[in-house]
């Protein structure tokens, strides 16, 4: 799939601060972009299994619904030693209240109670790119590292201040946010994205 200058993509998510950043990735493409919220889209419910399938899920709905190429990301926490969790659950496991120091607090909790010192851990990005006709691309970025408890840092969000990345001693919350967007899972599976539907 490809998209031309001075086309239109819908970015399937409620989240206002996901629709800017998305805006500002693709404004030097000569792409605009609409965000779900203003286009008044119902957000679909995350049943997939697995990052692709809800980003997939989440993409193909808006498109369908829009008649707009969309575009949607699902990403999270995959820690090894507790055979991937928090995984496609990292939003819903800090809760109704959003308190992502009872996330991390259960993330050490389940690992201590796992009695295994392997603390490796990864965060995934999953980006969606879906036709009205129903067609679908999936772009998937990684970035590998170890976990640290107590957590560490205020700039980032979520999981953050528990993540140090390889070749790295601070963690994503302690970091230059420049920095953290350089090597993140979501800015390389963009590059995949932008090396898929930019032509040179
Ligand atoms: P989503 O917005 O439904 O895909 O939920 C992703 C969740 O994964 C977020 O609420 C965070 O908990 C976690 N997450 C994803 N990316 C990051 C990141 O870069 N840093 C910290 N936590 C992240």
């Amino acid at each position: 799939m490809t998209l031309a200058h001075g086309s239109t993509l819908l970015v399937a998510s409620h989240n206002p601060g996901k629709v800017r950043e998305i805006a500002a990735l693709l404004a030097p493409h000569g792409v605009g972009v609409r965000g779900a919220a203003e286009l008044g889209l119902e957000e679909p419910e995350e049943t997939g299994t697995t990052f692709a399938e809800n980003a997939a899920l989440k993409a193909r709905t808006a498109a369908a619904a829009s008649g707009l190429v969309a575009l949607a990301d699902d990403s999270g926490l995959s820690v090894a030693a507790l055979d991937g969790a928090p995984g496609i659950y990292s939003a819903r496991w800090a809760g109704p209240k959003k308190d992502f120091s009872v996330a991390m607090a259960r993330v050490e909790r389940e690992l201590q109670e796992r009695v295994v010192q392997d603390r490796s851990a990864k965060f995934v990005c999953a980006l969606a790119l879906a036709t009205p006709q129903g067609d679908v691309e999936i772009f998937e970025g990684e970035v590998h590292g170890q976990l640290v408890f107590p957590p560490r840092g205020g700039k980032g969000f979520g999981y953050d201040p528990i993540f140090v990345a390889e070749g790295l001693t601070q963690t994503f919350g302690e970091i230059d946010p420049a920095q953290k967007h350089a090597i993140s899972h979501r800015a390389r599976a963009f590059e995949k994205f932008a090396r898929a539907v930019f032509a040179p």
